[in-house]
């Protein structure tokens, strides 16, 4: 479609790649067809082709958004469902990324909203000071729910807080930092992120990892965690560029040492890192444009590796003897995140693996629909959140499948807590990860949530 920017707008960096964009969008809203908030709305300023139009005014004026357009932007979930759509290719990912940043730099949010989103950004990636929230969310969640009535997002932590707390915590973290060696031959090396919120949330996901990458042949390097932490997915979400760009910058730091030098007196490159939430290895993946084509941001995006791709090929190869017989042939139902399905334009490696090791996988109806989790969706917008997350455990729940398994801890927080408030006379399947049930199959421990 045609743009309207001036000649001083169009030398600015950013604006070029805005315009790129928009010039390839023919409106023919074949993305609306699959965009979760138009589906629930029928609103067109509430689908990609509506949000597009509402992002090129914004960057064409340089005005100040309306609250209605910020409302309308912020209710998208970045599920990049209308990119798989996309008949032209329109990255719309580096559109909404514009409307955020454009957001955050000219409007000022209400007071409540400001704090929410200021405290979210400062604690999520901060394991210590997280953990201590959830423990003090747990003891006070009938008062987080009382208060839901009068600030939704209150309500939103206290539908998601989860049952239990691991006991590990940032003083005695589930996987230390480490070169964890492949059992037998080595078949390749890897890095593993373990990130902030997962690390928090659930640790024992990490541990799952390294076990079943060693077992499979692969040596597992794990970073001081203390220099590689959040991926900057969470404020890069919110809008916060700067605060994202310099989390990015610090996570390429601490894991240039540990790219470039060898790992331990075996030597070996790392061919590939892995991260157990697909939601940050998608961030990871989209770092060179975050830093502006950066070597070493495009170096590492050209490692990351979704676990599901590697383990396809390493159970291929090992073709694991020590498969649990009793879980052949169970009914396996797959989750596809968002962040793994349109965001790295992965959709049959998960599949293809489970069905490799004997599971009966289905896949829900609307596979493509987010499940409404989207970083700090949940909690900053509960009401399409808590719709989207019924949606999704009803659809689950058609399959019948003995356990609901997915890549991402956000979709994993998000199904757990909807199964929670199904209906209870409705037997809602437990929520792993793929990994975990991936290790307990070929001879590791039954998973916790089991
Ligand atoms: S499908 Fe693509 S080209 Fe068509 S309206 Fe949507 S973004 Fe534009
Ligand atoms: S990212 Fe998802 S919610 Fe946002 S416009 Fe695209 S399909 Fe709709």
């Amino acid at each position: 479609m045609q743009t309207h920017f001036t000649e001083a707008q169009r030398r600015n960096p950013a604006i070029q790649v805005a315009d790129e964009v928009l010039r390839k969008c023919v409106h023919c809203g074949f993305c609306t067809a699959t965009c979760p908030t138009y589906r629930l709305t029928g609103d067109e300023r509430e689908s990609p082709r509506g949000r597009i139009s509402l992002i090129q005014n914004l960057l064409e004026s340089g005005a100040a958004p309306s609250p209605d357009t910020v409302a309308n932007l912020d209710h998208c979930l970045s599920c990049l469902a209308c990119e798989s759509t996309c008949p032209s290719g329109v990255s719309y990912r580096r559109l909404i990324d514009q409307g955020r940043e454009l957001i955050e730099d000219k409007y000022q949010r209400p007071l409540v909203e400001r704090t929410t989103r200021n405290f979210l950004a400062w604690l999520l990636p901060r394991d210590r000071w997280f953990r201590r929230a959830l423990i003090l969310g747990r003891w006070t969640r009938p008062l987080l729910n009382r208060l839901g009535r009068h600030l939704p997002v209150a309500g939103a932590m206290a539908r998601i807080l989860p049952d239990r707390l691991p006991g590990y915590s940032a003083d005695n973290p589930a996987v230390l930092p480490g070169v964890y060696l492949a059992n037998g031959e080595e078949l390749m090396r890897v890095g593993l992120i373990t990130g902030c919120v997962q690390s928090v949330l659930a640790p024992e996901i990490d541990a799952a990892m390294v076990r079943v990458l060693t077992r499979h042949g692969c040596t597992v390097v794990v970073p001081e965690s203390s220099a590689a932490g959040c991926c900057g997915a969470l404020s890069h979400h919110m809008g916060r560029t700067a605060q994202a760009r310099d989390t990015a910058l610090a996570n390429l730091r601490a894991w240039d040492a540990t790219l470039a030098q060898p790992q331990d007196s075996d030597e070996g490159k790392i061919e590939a890192v892995v991260m157990a939430a697909s939601g940050c290895a998608s961030m990871l993946k989209d770092y060179p444009s975050l830093l502006d084509g950066s070597k070493k941001a495009e170096n590492i995006s050209l490692l990351i590796k979704d676990i599901s791709i590697i383990l396809n090929n390493l159970v291929k190869i090992k073709n694991p003897q020590t498969r649990d017989k009793a879980l052949t042939g169970a009914a396996v139902a797959w989750q596809s995140p968002c962040s793994l399905q349109h965001g790295m334009q992965e959709q049959n490696a998960p599949v293809e693996l489970l069905r490799s090791l004997g599971f009966n996988v289905r896949q829900p109806r609307d596979a493509h629909l987010c499940c409404g989790s989207a970083g700090t969706y949940n909690l900053l917008q509960p009401a399409f959140a808590q719709t989207l997350g019924t949606e999704k455990m009803s659809r689950l729940l058609e399959t019948r499948a003995d356990m609901i398994v997915s890549g991402n801890i956000g979709c994993i927080s998000q199904l757990r807590s909807q199964g929670r408030s199904q209906n209870a006379t409705e037997t809602v399947p437990p929520v792993i990860h793929l990994a975990e049930l991936v290790d307990w199959a070929t001879g590791g421990p039954k998973p916790p949530a089991l």
